[in-house]
């Protein structure tokens, strides 16, 4: 795979699995925009470790539609145009529904679905419009096995990856027509900040047992599916979600 004079905007670049794309990408010669939150130096640490040069990191919450237009605007500003979108920031809150108060609930729903669901169509629309002007270019969302397994504690997760499923295949069909190809990558769990408190916890086993690798995914081999969805000669796999749960949960 070559991206060598492709751009490629990754929200969440900063850390764990979106660090790992940022950096995949990076390797096979792509200039990359790293979108964060908050996390400055994790951010500047990120930058470093890409190999190459010409990488950015833009500060913006996806949850912010003015934030949105503004980190898309100034990356088209200082890359010409971006290729390749990759929707990768996404954050997890316990709400298990026997365990919090409604307004715990409903504040749990809000942000999550503002972060993992409207941050990234919104991303989508502001992306689509500059990608349907140059016609052609690469979306790619990190989506969740959660969305089909269910997340016990964390409904509003797996809705809005669910969701994020729903609109990867529903701009898949809209966007062909422009050149425009879509995809999902649906990861089990991955060695990231996200969840190392609890594979060191006493649910560690479990989890890892959840495969028969009896591991969990590393953020590089999530990084090897986004990019093959993004490659040149990967454009008739429009509208799909690739699993990479090492087999934990196999869907029909
Ligand atoms: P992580 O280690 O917690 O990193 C999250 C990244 O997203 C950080 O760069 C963070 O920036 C950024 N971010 C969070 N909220 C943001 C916002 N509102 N606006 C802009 N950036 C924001 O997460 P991860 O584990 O790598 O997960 C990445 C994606 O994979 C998520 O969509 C997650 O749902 C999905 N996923 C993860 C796993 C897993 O086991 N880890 C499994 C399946 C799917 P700051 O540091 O500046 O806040």
């Amino acid at each position: 795979m070559d991206f060598t004079s492709k751009s490629v905007l990754v929200s969440g670049g900063s850390r764990g699995i979106g660090r790992a794309i940022a950096q995949a990408f990076a390797a096979k010669g792509a200039r990359v925009a790293i979108v964060y939150r908050s996390n400055q130096a994790a951010a500047d640490e990120a930058l470093e470790l890409l190999a190459g040069s010409g990488h950015i990191a833009l500060q913006g919450d996806v949850g912010r539609a003015e934030d949105v237009e503004n980190v898309v605007a100034e990356a088209i500003s200082q890359f010409g145009q971006i290729d390749i979108l990759v929707n990768n920031a996404g954050i997890g809150i316990d709400h298990a529904v026997d365990q919090v108060s409604f307004e715990d609930w409903q504040s749990a729903w809000q942000q999550t679905l503002q972060t993992n669901l409207i941050g990234p169509a919104n991303l989508c629309f502001c992306v689509a419009q500059h990608m349907i002007e140059n016609g052609s270019g690469r979306i790619v969302n990190v989506s969740s096995r959660g969305a089909f397994r269910g997340e016990p504690t964390q409904p509003a997760y797996g809705a809005s990856k669910a969701g994020l499923n729903s609109l990867s295949q529903s701009l898949a069909l809209a966007l062909a027509p422009h050149n425009i190809f879509v995809g999902a990558v649906a990861p089990g769990f991955v060695e990231t900040e996200m969840t190392q408190d609890l594979f060191a916890g006493p649910k560690g086993d479990e989890i890892r047992g959840q495969s028969p690798f009896n591991r969990v995914a590393k953020p590089e081999e999530v990084a090897h599916a986004v990019l093959f969805l993004a490659s040149a000669g990967a454009e008739f796999t429009t509208g799909t979600i690739i699993d990479v749960n090492g087999a934990s949960y196999l869907r029909s």
